[in-house]
């Protein structure tokens, strides 16, 4: 088997491809930039040019805008790169998210970026890709993390929702602008009442919409007067970072809940004051993680952020050759920055 040990290599603006001459998800700007998908740590501002799966086109160029040239490569197809072979392969993490796989002289390299198994309507599901060496997230890499059934959360949110109306409180229901909300929307039940929504997110809608992903009716909160609304029977999506400001005061008596993984942690929901928290993520569990590694073949499995050293000493036990890969931000870091981990 050919050597992996210089087909890419980590460097201080993030994984290098030196034969191809370009990085993957780098963190500061470079000439060619191939990226997994357009959350704020994986698709930075500055590079050249960029590369990514076409079916990230949309929300990537809202996130990017007009300026950046941005060039798009059909899922599945590849194209060689300075001799060095690159595909695309869904991740299922978000619409548009995708693995790179990278090829040279009968070696593989897969860089997953984010990626998760549970169902989700509003992107494609993951491929398990086989390669020599894998390189996952670790974002929920304790055996604690286990996600209940998708169907089971969205049903408790739906709950959630009429009991606020029989209460007389908006629901407010909180969850990143990019991902998340969309699935949210996708999975509620948007007969229970009328679905307003923040800019932020709006505007990623727009782009899922685009995409051809089909979501309930929503109406921007900018676009109406609050006082004409019952709010009370409406349903609020906002980014987290919209609740405590003024912007939260319009809809009178509230009722705030968050679906993301860390829901999952006992007191997360009560520390950051929610109402109600629901455990949904859009990355893996700690089962899925072990299931994908196992088949995808690799020999070789390089862990990046979140709990890489439990997942590196885990995969050493299982008789892997694991190593740890820093990366620029961990786990608890995203979740201060602006499109973090959930
Ligand atoms: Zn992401
Ligand atoms: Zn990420």
């Amino acid at each position: 088997m050919a050597p992996s040990n210089d087909l890419l290599t980590m460097t201080p603006k993030g994984l290098f491809c030196e034969q191809g001459n370009f990085y993957v998800d780098p963190w500061r700007a470079v000439d060619h930039a191939v990226i997994t998908h357009a959350h704020a740590d994986h698709a930075r501002w500055g590079s050249k040019k960029y590369l990514a799966a076409d079916t990230s086109a949309e929300v990537l160029r809202i996130r990017m805008g007009e300026k950046a040239d941005l060039r798009f490569q059909p899922l599945g197809q590849s194209q060689t790169i300075n001799g060095v072979r690159v595909t695309f392969y869904p991740a299922g993490h978000i619409l548009g998210s995708a693995q790179v796989k990278i090829e040279k002289a009968g070696y593989s390299i897969v860089v997953s970026g984010d990626y998760k198994r549970n169902s989700d309507p509003t992107c494609q599901p993951f491929e398990p890709v086989r390669c020599n060496t894998f390189i996952t997230e670790s974002t929920f890499g304790l055996p604690i993390y286990r996600w209940p059934d998708p169907q089971t959360v969205f049903d408790g949110i739906n709950q959630w929702w009429k009991s606020n109306q029989g209460s007389g409180k908006t629901s407010i229901l909180l969850a990143y602008s990019l991902g998340k909300a969309q699935r949210l929307l996708s999975g509620i039940d948007a007969s229970i009442g009328p679905i307003y929504t923040h800019g932020a997110v709006e505007k990623l809608n727009a782009g899922y919409r685009e995409a051809g992903v089909a979501l309930p009716e929503t109406t921007f909160v900018g676009e109406v007067d609050p006082k004409e609304i019952d709010w009370s029977q409406s349903l609020v999506v906002a980014p987290p970072s919209a609740v405590g400001g003024p912007w939260a005061k319009k809809f009178g008596k509230l009722s705030v809940a968050m679906a993301s993984g860390w829901m999952q942690i006992r007191g997360t929901r009560r520390r950051r004051s929610m109402d109600a928290g629901f455990i949904l993520s859009d990355h893996v569990d700690w089962a899925d993680l072990m299931q994908t590694i196992h088949e995808t073949e690799a020999e070789n499995i390089w862990v990046t952020h979140g709990y890489s050293d439990v997942v590196v000493r885990y995969l050493r036990e299982q008789g892997f050759n694991a190593k740890v890969v820093e990366t620029e931000f961990t786990g608890e870091q995203l979740e201060g920055d602006t499109e973090p981990a959930s």
